[in-house]
């Protein structure tokens, strides 16, 4: 293991992470690609039992005559909730026990559950919401429903992206407004820089679940703001804020959250081609088989969407590089971001293909290292 770890980072500075660095983000890690790829199967399990299964057939039986607004409303959050239920002890384990024992969590067990709960109601509704939606179109267009419903798919995307930080962020964390005035100034100052002028830099309080750190933008036109967890600001030195704003600053300046909108509003849109070319007319019946076209199409489109997040984020790092020519900030954010956070230095292939969001840590350290050395 350590001689592969040479050969692979042979071109930057070993220095940088100790081989224990390298052995504790790899034992944080591999447990969680492996509860991934479990859970994904689990909901494959579920679909697939629903779909075909007797007992599918009874709980559609149970939900039959309800009409066809309410049987497609009822049963899509049977379905939903099903499937909840049977990925809920992976998802306690892996989101809480583990997070514990890696000493992340700041949790309680049932502040954990109430976080879970939230979301899922929030799922719940959407789903259930969209299912109704679809199976209203599918009725009043038996032959065409897949275009208006394509645009309502898109549409949807385009609103929840809007509304992400003003409805569903606050659910979650509270937010304030930065209160380091000194900094606030000195980070307006590298946002006109950049050419962004920036309404909103909002700490949130998430140390209230987790001891990680991080930042990132969110929202588009009236709700575009930057987020700095308070965990980052309580562990980092100025020079590294600096460097981390001018980082998400650069996925602004770039309409980087612009971009990812209008992608993923391409994928609802094509994914509900999907469904039609595969379903033909629709019955609330379909919901369990629909669930499992998506989850397909989902993993088919995970190795293009980590790729461009990874072009994304390669593209912020030298935003954040030319806005405060700091190479060191660079090189220490980066370091201590790995650290504190456990980040998998060496992941294997196929992780990286399919989730890795971002490049992983020795990446980055090499591309600010690359840029520093051609400016
Ligand atoms: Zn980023």
């Amino acid at each position: 293991m350590a001689r592969r770890t040479l050969l692979l980072y042979a071109g930057v500075d070993s220095s940088d992470f100790s081989h224990a660095d390298f052995e504790s983000s790899r034992r944080y890690h591999r447990p969680l690609y492996l509860a991934f790829g479990v859970g994904l199967a689990l909901s494959v399990a579920v679909y697939s039992f629903l779909a075909w299964s007797r007992i599918g057939d009874r709980l559609w039986g149970a939900v039959d005559e309800l009409g066809w607004a309410g049987s497609a409303a009822v049963f899509a959050a049977l379905v939903v909730t099903a499937a909840e239920l049977v990925r809920l002890p992976l998802a306690f384990w892996r989101g809480h026990l583990r997070e514990r024992r890696f000493g992340f969590s700041t949790q309680t067990a049932g502040g954990w559950l109430r976080d879970r709960a939230k979301a899922f109601s929030v799922g719940l509704v959407l789903a259930t919401g969209a299912w109704t939606a679809a199976v209203a179109l599918g009725r009043a267009f038996p032959a065409s429903w897949a275009a208006p419903a394509a645009a309502a798919g898109a549409l949807a995307v385009l609103v929840l992206s809007f509304l992400g930080p003003v409805v569903f962020e606050p659910l979650f964390n509270s937010f304030r407004p930065l209160a380091d005035a000194r900094l606030a100034a000195e980070l307006r100052s590298l946002a006109a820089d950049a050419g962004v002028p920036v309404r909103d830099v909002l700490v949130a309080d998430a140390s209230r679940r987790t001891s990680k750190v991080n930042a990132y933008v969110s929202g588009l036109a009236a709700t575009r703001r930057v987020v700095l967890f308070d965990t980052l600001l309580a562990s980092a030195d100025e020079r590294e804020v600096k460097l981390i704003v001018a980082h998400e600053l650069g996925h602004r300046r770039d309409r980087h959250a612009a971009k990812a909108t209008a992608l993923a509003m391409l994928g609802a849109a094509l994914a509900v081609l999907v469904l039609w070319a595969a379903l033909g007319t629709l019955s609330p019946r379909d919901l369990p088989v629909a669930l499992l076209i998506l989850i397909g199409l989902e993993v088919c489109g995970m190795p293009l969407g980590a790729a461009l997040s990874r072009r994304l984020e390669r593209a912020a790092d030298r935003c954040s590089l030319e806005l405060t020519r700091d190479l060191e900030a660079f090189e220490r954010a980066h370091v201590e971001l790995a650290r504190r956070n456990l980040s998998d230095l060496d992941p294997p292939r196929l992780a990286y293909l399919l989730m890795f969001t971002h490049p992983t840590p020795p990446e980055r350290l090499a591309l600010g290292r690359g840029w520093a050395a051609n400016s």
